[in-house]
C-alpha cells in the first residue's frame, strides 16, 4: 500500500493544514453519528455556525426597533448591502462599486442581457456553450425570442472540442473568429458547471471585444471556489448565485457585476427604486437618475434575511483568504486526483482537465462502466454519507472545498470507492 493512501498520510496532511481551524466554523452535516464527508459545496456550501446569531440579531432588531431598524442596530439595514460590499468585491476581483447583492442569479442574468444585449439585424446573436446550464440557456433563448429574433439563427451553441465536454482556448478563439461579427453578446461560464473546467476569463474577454461583442460570465461555480479577477478581465458583466461555493445558504441572495467603464454609461436598464442615486432616493421624484456603477441596477429595497447569511459567509472568507484557500483548494484536489489515478482508474474517469490552471476545486468523474453503474456508486456513497452529486447523464460531482474539507474526507471517499469497485468488478 502506497503512503499517499494511507490514513497516516492524510492525517499528518490535515494536521499541517493552516486553515484546517474553519471546518470548526461550519455545520458539518451528520450521518450514523459521525460528520459526512460532504463534497457537494458546488450545489450548497454549508452552513456557518455564527449564522443563526446574526439572523437573530436582525428578528431581534426588527422586534425591538420597528421600522427605525433602518437606522438603528448594530447593522442598520438602510445601508445593510454596503456591508457585503468590500469583501464581495474581493472575491471576484472587483472594485467595489462594480458588484452589487441582489436578487437570484437568473434574474440578474436578465437585468444584465437588458443593459449588455442589444441585439441588431447584422449582430443579434448569443455565444454560448453547448449543454449550458439549463436556466442559461432558456435565459438567452428567451431574450433572443423577446428582441424578435430565431434561436435557431440566433443563439449559437459551441460543441466542446476535446473528450468529456472540454473546450480548447484555440477552438473557442476560432469560433469567434468564424461568427464574432454577428455576435452581439458572448455569455461563457466561469466555471463549466458539470465539467468543472475553468476558463480564463481575461482572454476570453480579449477575443470577444476584438470581435466587438459584448462579455459577460456565469460565475456560479467560480464564485468563492477560486480567486478571480474580475475587473482586470475586463469583462462587461458577470452573475453569480450565493448558495454553492459562497455558502450563504438555500436560494440565497446573488452577486452582480458591471465594469467600472459602465459606470455612469447611459445604458438602457429595468429601473427600480433602490437603483436610484441614493442622495435623492427618497426626495420620490418621478424621474430615475441612476446610482453610478452597480448599484443602479438594483431594483427593490434588499432582504435583509438573506443577506446577514452572505454577511457572514464573506466575513469567513476574508479570514481565510481566497489566496490562502487556493493553495489548498489545489492541493486537496490534486490528491483526490492522484488517489483515484493510483487506486481506482479502472473504475473511474476524469472528465475535468488535469490542468490545475483549468479548474477549481471539483472534479467530474464518469464510471467506466457505464451511466447505470455510476449512478448506483454514486447512491451508494451517499448511503455511506458520502456526498457528492450527480449530474446527468453520467456524471458524479465531487468538489472538495477548502473551507471545510480535508484530506481525510478526500481518503475516505476513496476507499469507499475502492470498497465498490472490489465487491462490483473484481475483474
Ligand atoms: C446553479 C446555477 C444556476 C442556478 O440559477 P438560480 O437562478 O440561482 O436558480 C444557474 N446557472 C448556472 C450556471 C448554475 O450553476
Amino acid at each position: 500500500m502506497s503512503e499517499l493512501f494511507s490514513e497516516a498520510h492524510a492525517l499528518q496532511q490535515d494536521s499541517q493544514d493552516d486553515l484546517r481551524h474553519f471546518r470548526e466554523q461550519f455545520f458539518i452535516p451528520q450521518h450514523e453519528g459521525r460528520e459526512q464527508a460532504y463534497f457537494c459545496g458546488n450545489s450548497l456550501g454549508l452552513q456557518p455556525r455564527s449564522l443563526p446569531a446574526a439572523l437573530t440579531e436582525e428578528l431581534t432588531n426588527w422586534a425591538e426597533n420597528g421600522v427605525e431598524g433602518h437606522f438603528n442596530g448594530k447593522h442598520p439595514w438602510m445601508p445593510y448591502h454596503e456591508f457585503v460590499r468590500d469583501s464581495l468585491a474581493s472575491v471576484v476581483g472587483a472594485m467595489p462599486s462594480e458588484v452589487v447583492a441582489m436578487n437570484s442569479l437568473s434574474v440578474n442574468l436578465h437585468l444584465m442581457m437588458v443593459s449588455f444585449y442589444r441585439p441588431t439585424k447584422e449582430r443579434n446573436a448569443i455565444l454560448i456553450e453547448a449543454g449550458a446550464f439549463p436556466s442559461d440557456r432558456y435565459a438567452v433563448e428567451s431574450q433572443v425570442r423577446f428582441h424578435g429574433f430565431d434561436p435557431a439563427e440566433s443563439l449559437i451553441e459551441i460543441e466542446p472540442d476535446l473528450p468529456g465536454g472540454i473546450f480548447s482556448m484555440q477552438h473557442i478563439e476560432k469560433i469567434i473568429a468564424e461568427h464574432g461579427h454577428r455576435i452581439a453578446l458572448i455569455l461563457w461560464p466561469g466555471v463549466q458547471y458539470r465539467t468543472g473546467q475553468y476558463f480564463d476569463l481575461t482572454e476570453i474577454t480579449r477575443l470577444g471585444h476584438a470581435a466587438g461583442c459584448k462579455v459577460g460570465f456565469d460565475l456560479a461555480h467560480a464564485a468563492g471556489n477560486l480567486p478571480l479577477n474580475l475587473h482586470d478581465s475586463g469583462a462587461d458583466f458577470a452573475a453569480w448565485c450565493s448558495y454553492k461555493y459562497l455558502n450563504s445558504g438555500p436560494g440565497a441572495i446573488a452577486g452582480c457585476f458591471v465594469h467600472d467603464r459602465h459606470a455612469n454609461a447611459k445604458l438602457p436598464r429595468f429601473a427600480g427604486w433602490w437603483g436610484h442615486d441614493k442622495t435623492t432616493r427618497f426626495k420620490m421624484g418621478p424621474e430615475f437618475i441612476p446610482t453610478p456603477g452597480a448599484d443602479g441596477w438594483q431594483l427593490s429595497n434588499p432582504p435583509i434575511f438573506a443577506l446577514a447569511p452572505l454577511r457572514i459567509s464573506l466575513e469567513i472568507f476574508q479570514q481565510a483568504d481566497m489566496q490562502n484557500l487556493r493553495k489548498k483548494s489545489v492541493k486537496l484536489t490534486a490528491y483526490l486526483e492522484a488517489l483515484i489515478q493510483q487506486q481506482l482508474a479502472n473504475t473511474l474517469t476524469i472528465a475535468t482537465p488535469a490542468n490545475p490552471d483549468q479548474r477549481g476545486c471539483q472534479l467530474s468523474l464518469r464510471v467506466n462502466a457505464g451511466r447505470e453503474q455510476g449512478r448506483a456508486l454514486f447512491e451508494a456513497l451517499s448511503a455511506q454519507g458520502i456526498i457528492g452529486d450527480w449530474r446527468e447523464p453520467d456524471v458524479i460531482r465531487i468538489s472538495p472545498t477548502p473551507l471545510y474539507n480535508n484530506h481525510s474526507d478526500v481518503l475516505r471517499f476513496i476507499r469507499a470507492v475502492k470498497l465498490w469497485q472490489d465487491a462490483h468488478h473484481a475483474s
